[in-house]
């Protein structure tokens, strides 16, 4: 237990309850509006708090300023705003269960749902916390506003006892990461930081520094429509040849469902039209850029392959960049990555460095000059209506980011 605690429950459940869900179809920045009432709330917050330059962006990204009180690099302090479109996000009920005993958690709102140790051991660490979680319609959020409490406790605690030592920080409160768009191009100079962490991690102890590297592809495929009483000879349907495609491609040993650790996939993730044109999604991921490429190239081969046995048919695949295996930069200075560990071994936490199997606001921020590795919040079952988090694992987040700007800042 630490001081922080009563004021991390408060924070995050106050930002759960306000929806921020982003939505990949949206053109617009953010992609959606709902996200700049949580950017409203938390700039005023930091404000009320005492924090300098609060602004929020024409992209709708919170930034603010710690002040420094001693020498030292500038250091940016990342979480994002926005929650998963994968799942119910609008109406959360945050709850909290006050001394976890070790059982099975049931949901309110959702009979039958159940999480337990058996499903998720590192819940069974957890006996005597106070744990957070949705109602059981939702999911929580704590990814990621468990970071964005852990933020604005430390901004607040570092304003209110100008005593301790600590470069300048810089605060940044992203929209959109969870659909790839967390970093706009404007942001690293916005940010004005020379390293950079986020606070977008799991168990306790996480220090990551590696991510997938991610492509994603557009295949659209336009066939000959005509009316099918009359097709014999003249119809190419499109929806044939876009199931070959899918069906060509590796299922049983390449997608998400029976991958897992440094192994990457390919996954579509949408599918729509008719007879007469289809388009579909597939995101690839790698940890390796070779890997990453093979996987594109063949997505091109089999697209070319399919195409062959059509020639009415057109079919277009475009593979866009995503982000990169941040490691690819950080690797070469690990300082960001070993300060972190450094003030976790401080507060009696041994330091764990798993890969990523995503992104994070981080992969791209690194990418674009600004090293950024990934800290701990504690987050668990994301994405879904289990989601929960432990109010003692934020605590020892916050401590650990109390102590890495300490052991930032020069000594005098
Ligand atoms: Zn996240």
């Amino acid at each position: 237990m630490t001081e922080f605690c009563p004021r991390l429950e408060e924070r995050l459940c106050r930002y759960a309850a306000v929806d921020t869900q982003s939505d990949e179809e949206s053109p617009s920045s953010p992609s959606t509006a709902i996200q700049l009432t949580l950017a409203r709330m938390l700039a005023e917050e930091l404000t009320r708090i005492g924090a300098a330059d609060v602004t929020v962006t024409d992209y709708g990204a919170v930034l603010a300023t710690v002040p420094a009180t001693a020498e030292g690099p500038v250091i940016g302090m990342l979480a994002h705003m926005d929650t998963a479109p994968a799942y119910h996000a609008a109406g959360v009920k945050p709850r909290v269960i006050r001394g976890y005993n070790g059982g099975e958690i049931t949901y309110p709102d959702a009979p039958g749902l159940v999480n337990s140790p058996a499903a998720n051991p590192y819940l069974g660490e957890k006996v005597g916390h106070d744990l957070i979680t949705a109602s059981g319609l939702t999911l929580l959020g704590a990814d990621d506003k468990a970071g964005v409490a852990i933020l604005m406790t430390l901004a607040e605690h570092l304003i209110a006892n100008p005593q301790i030592p600590h470069g300048k920080l810089r605060i940044a409160f992203t929209p959109d990461e969870e659909i790839g768009r967390g970093v706009d191009a404007r942001l690293p100079a916005d940010l004005g930081a020379d390293f950079a962490y986020t606070l977008d991690g799991g168990a306790v102890g996480e220090i990551e520094y590696e991510s997938f590297s991610a492509d994603g592809a557009k295949v659209k495929v336009k066939g000959v429509s005509t009316h099918p009483g009359t097709a014999k000879g003249k119809m190419v349907n499109a929806l044939h040849l876009a199931a070959k495609i899918i069906e060509m491609l590796p299922q049983a040993t390449q997608t998400p469902e029976v991958v897992e650790g440094r192994e990457g996939f390919w996954h579509i993730t949408n599918i729509a039209g008719t007879a007469a044109e289809v388009e579909f999604s597939i995101i690839l991921r790698d940890f390796e850029l070779e890997g990453l490429a093979a996987r594109g190239a063949l997505l091109q081969q089999v697209c070319a392959a399919v195409a062959a046995t059509e020639p009415r048919a057109e079919i277009t695949c475009t593979i866009r960049p995503q982000y990169r295996n941040m490691r690819y930069w950080l690797e070469k200075d690990m300082t960001p990555v070993e300060l972190a560990r450094k003030a976790c071994r401080a507060e009696g936490i041994e330091p764990l460095s798993v890969p990523i199997r995503g992104g994070t606001d981080g992969s791209r921020l690194t990418e674009m000059g600004v090293p950024c590795p990934n800290i701990f919040t504690g987050m668990q079952d994301i994405h879904g209506p289990l989601e929960w988090v432990s109010v003692q694992d934020m605590g020892q987040a916050t401590q650990v980011c109390l102590r890495l700007v300490q052991l930032a800042a020069k000594p005098v």
